[in-house]
């Protein structure tokens, strides 16, 4: 068949191991998944309040155009409808965007390591890929702004990067911003926006009015905790908004996750809450690192990136043993780390504590 040429040998997406998986295969009852980022809290009781009491027809097609889903979305964050695109996840957000503007011939800037699907996505539409290394975990902006040309059509900016957990604060990002030719795409991936503390990083939302070539994209996924729900959504000025609309598919939100969003969205002292409890695990695991003499990178995330001095491999099957799913660093381009989602208080201790065993193993801890 006449597949495109750069679709031969591309491996799908490997997310962090299933509860499910880990299950069977060493047959343990009880796992704490700590590897995609997921609120460990959940999601406000009142969306189970809502789910336990409403019921819905099934057979019929979504809102196409989210109407009621938008309008909440919008309110909440003070922009208007037409200046917002939903996806189903802001992962298809990414394919959407790169598929409006990718295709051989054009490059696309990225840091590196970010998070995989840019570069993936690109691969697909066959455009070149610019990876600019990171300094000390965050965007050396820069040099990304050395690497566009003529031909560039997208720039990315994972902000907090994932799998850093660095944010790129508001002075250099507005210098970039000023910097970047209008007639390239920024996107800023703020998957993680919800759980930044920096005070040198504000809400960058009215950024869309002062450059018409940028689009933020948000999720439902991480501190709400309805990543199942698949929905996320991007905001720019409308007429990048109009653009890109047509490249999406249609009903790509379920009715479901549309009306679970508008009950999530009304319960901000649940998120308030989460980023509190989520501040306090931070600390929680940064003690750890700087007890043990381990380096890790300042997170404005529900993640932490930290130094094991030992095989990320190793220590990522031993810890699955142990009953805890992380990510290795090798699978993130970040050999010598491991990326631990920010547990509850107790998931956090029973990893540590997981963790001074198998690193006394290693011969890491004395
Ligand atoms: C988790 C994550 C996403 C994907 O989120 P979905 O909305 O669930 O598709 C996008 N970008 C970054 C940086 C992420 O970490």
């Amino acid at each position: 068949m006449k597949w495109k040429e750069q679709i031969n040998g591309m491996k799908a997406y490997q997310p962090g191991k299933s509860i499910d998986a880990v299950k069977r295969e060493f047959g343990l009852d009880h796992i704490v998944k700590l590897a995609s980022n997921e609120n460990p809290f959940g999601s406000s009781p009142k969306v189970h309040e809502f789910l336990a009491k409403e019921s819905f027809n099934f057979a019929l097609y979504p809102d196409g155009y989210a109407t009621d889903m938008r309008a909440a979305v919008a309110k909440h964050l003070g922009v208007s409808g037409d200046e917002l695109i939903f996806g189903n996840g802001s992962d298809e957000l990414i394919s959407i965007i790169t598929r409006a503007l990718l295709h051989p011939g054009v490059n696309t800037v990225m840091g590196n390591p970010t998070f995989s699907q840019y570069a993936h996505n690109a691969r697909i539409e066959g455009a070149e890929i610019r990876e600019v290394p990171l300094k000390e975990g965050n965007h050396d902006l820069d040099a990304m702004l050395k690497e566009i040309d003529e031909n560039t059509a997208i720039v990315w900016v994972c902000s907090p990067n994932n799998p850093t957990g660095v944010v790129v604060e508001d002075a250099p990002l507005k210098s970039f911003l000023k910097r970047v030719p209008k007639d390239v795409l920024v996107v800023l991936d703020e998957a993680y926006f919800e759980y930044v503390t920096n005070k040198n990083h504000k809400d960058t939302i009215s950024y869309i009015h002062d450059y018409p070539n940028l689009i933020i994209l948000r999720t439902f996924s991480k501190a709400y905790g309805l990543a199942t729900f698949r929905v996320g959504y991007g905001i720019a000025n409308k007429d990048l908004i109009a653009k890109l609309d047509p490249v999406r598919g249609p009903f790509n939100n379920t009715g479901l996750s549309q009306a679970v969003i508008q009950v999530a969205l009304q319960d901000q002292a649940y998120i308030q809450k989460c980023r509190e409890e989520n501040t306090k695990g931070k600390e929680q695991i940064e003690a750890y690192c700087d007890e043990h003499d381990l380096h890790y990178y300042p997170s404005d995330t529900n993640f932490v990136l930290m130094e094991i001095k030992a095989d990320s491999d190793v220590v990522f099957q031993k810890l699955m043993q142990r009953g805890f799913i992380i990510r290795s660093g090798n699978a993130l381009g970040t050999p010598g780390y491991i990326r631990v989602t920010i547990g509850t208080q107790a998931q956090n201790e029973g990893l540590l504590a997981q963790l001074t065993e198998i690193l006394k193993e290693e011969g890491v801890f004395s």
